[in-house]
């Protein structure tokens, strides 16, 4: 199916939910905007052929010039614990849910415009989202993709002559967003903690028969709901850990019902790794730390247990639900960290193995990324100069390799077979910061092939991409003192 953007076929079903739910209200439009980036995998979601009339579609509805027919653009409103306090009204500030459509598989995918402007839940914000915050969101979520990890997608980014003023003047630009669903923890704290609880019912029922629907005719629906939270959100964050992915803001409102990746702001992934990660440079305390995540994955789930409560009479299995989450997680964890490493077999010392390698690592300020693709090549008993070359004690590293080259005996199998699975799973390319940075700042000056060619290496993480190599590179020295914070 080959469809331009005006022949989406919507259905609204969020919009159908009472008004205590959200505010209906169009997007503020943006003085001449122009198409910056879209993403032909995304657009295949929805059916799209990206021709000439599709895009020029596609920037006056992300520019707010022009609302297509059947959409129903409105407000979520929610509420959220961030950095650890709760916030009784967040809501989209700078958001709007266009409308959820039906593609030819039967799929639904919300449509979402970032930086559409104010809202009734702005607070003291303009509304806005600037060019750069859109192009992170952008690479972010198709890299995520790409590396197997549940997140929301990222159709297209425009950008245009509006000013936006953060510590400097900005370009106005919107980001527009496909998810299964926005619907986040914080829908839920909202509506208890406003003691609306008959709305809060509504807002389960209508989440278990749209997303859960599996579970309808369970009696205890909502306990098994909480349960699939609890795994889903468990199994993404052993995701980003395997992958070296620390979110950065891990707000409740930022927590995805489907546990998906959701609301990219100051994200980073792992360079040299470091257990005690911080990306978010407004996270003073580390709250949200790479080794914090999870923890916090945790502890967020409780959030969501707490508001849950009004519509489940048994509190103490609702508990026992919560805290499948740490056995949850690291079985998780250790099953991915095993087939990075390419261990076959569970046995008793692997989490010691992992451990210990990652000790290494952390202490000898080891290129994450660059090590495990290493090692994809690494042969028992023989030298390896590359993994030599990224570590700066070869000692530890050397009897490290001894315990490892015994463990891999045991897997019995061919070398090369072990080699092929664990160039599967450990990526050659990665969304480094500093390569976002190129990206932006080029695209900043009105050139946007960089953001192109990025993409690219992206969306086959895992293959060889000759021309492409310099994008697997260990950061310069500038890259690795790169600030990003909570503005944007
Ligand atoms: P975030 O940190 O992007 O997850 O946003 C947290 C809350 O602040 C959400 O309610 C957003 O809608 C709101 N927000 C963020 N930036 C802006 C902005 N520029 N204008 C209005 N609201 C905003
Ligand atoms: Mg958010």
């Amino acid at each position: 199916m080959n469809k331009n953007l005006d022949q989406l076929n919507f259905n609204n079903r969020f919009g159908q939910l009472p008004e205590a739910f959200y505010t209906r209200l169009q997007a503020t439009p943006l003085d001449n905007p122009k198409l910056v980036a879209v993403s032909q995998k995304a657009a295949d979601l929805l059916d799209l052929e990206l021709n000439d009339t599709c895009k020029e579609q596609l920037i006056q509805v992300s520019g707010g010039l022009n609302v297509l027919e059947g959409s129903d653009p409105l407000a979520m409103i929610y509420s959220g614990h961030q950095f650890g306090s709760y916030n009784p009204q967040l809501g989209d500030g700078r958001g709007l849910l266009l409308g959820e459509v039906t593609n030819s598989k039967g799929e639904s995918w919300d449509l979402h415009l970032k930086g559409a402007g104010a809202t009734p839940y702005s607070r003291f914000g303009d509304g806005r989202a600037v060019l750069r915050s859109c192009i992170r969101e952008y690479l972010a979520s198709e890299a995520l993709f790409h590396l197997g990890i549940p997140t929301t997608r990222a159709l297209s980014i425009i950008t245009s002559d509006t000013p936006v003023y953060r510590e400097t003047e900005e370009r106005g630009s919107t980001l527009l967003r496909l998810a299964k669903t926005h619907i986040r923890f914080g829908h839920f704290e909202y509506f208890c903690y406003t003691k609306q609880h008959d709305a809060l019912k509504n807002l389960a029922d209508f989440t278990i028969q749209n997303y859960f629907s599996e579970l309808l005719d369970q009696d205890n629906k909502y306990s098994l709901f909480f349960k699939s939270v609890v795994e889903k959100t468990a199994h993404m964050i052993a995701l980003w850990q395997a992958n070296g992915f620390a979110h950065g803001v891990m707000n409740t409102d930022n927590m995805s019902i489907l546990g998906e990746t959701f609301d990219y702001g100051p994200y980073g992934f792992q360079d040299d790794f470091d257990w005690h990660y911080i990306c978010n440079h407004s996270d003073h305390s580390g709250r949200y730390a790479f080794s914090q995540q999870p923890d916090i994955g945790y502890w967020n789930c409780g959030r969501l247990a707490q508001v849950l409560v009004p519509l489940i009479d048994d509190v103490t299995a609702l508990q026992k639900t919560l805290d499948t989450y740490p056995t949850l997680y690291s079985a998780k964890y250790l099953s991915l960290m095993s087939e990075k490493l390419g261990l076959r077999e569970e046995e008793a010392e692997d989490s010691e193995l992992i451990k210990d390698l990652l000790q290494l690592l952390h202490e000898q300020h080891v290129d994450y990324t660059l090590f495990f693709r290493a090692l994809c090549d690494y042969l028992p008993g023989q030298e390896s100069p590359e993994l030599t070359a990224l570590c700066n004690e070869p000692d530890s590293l050397k009897s490290w390799l001894e315990r490892y080259d015994e463990r891999i005996r045991r897997n019995l199998e061919p070398d090369l077979q072990r080699q092929q699975r664990m160039k599967q799973i450990n990526p050659k390319y990665i969304l480094r910061n500093y390569l976002a940075q190129n990206a932006i700042e080029k695209a900043e000056k009105g050139d946007y092939h960089e953001i192109e060619q990025l993409m690219t290496v992206l969306q086959s993480p895992y293959d060889e991409h000759p021309d492409l190599e310099h994008y697997a590179q260990r950061p310069p020295e500038w890259g690795k003192k790169l600030e990003v914070s909570c503005s944007s």
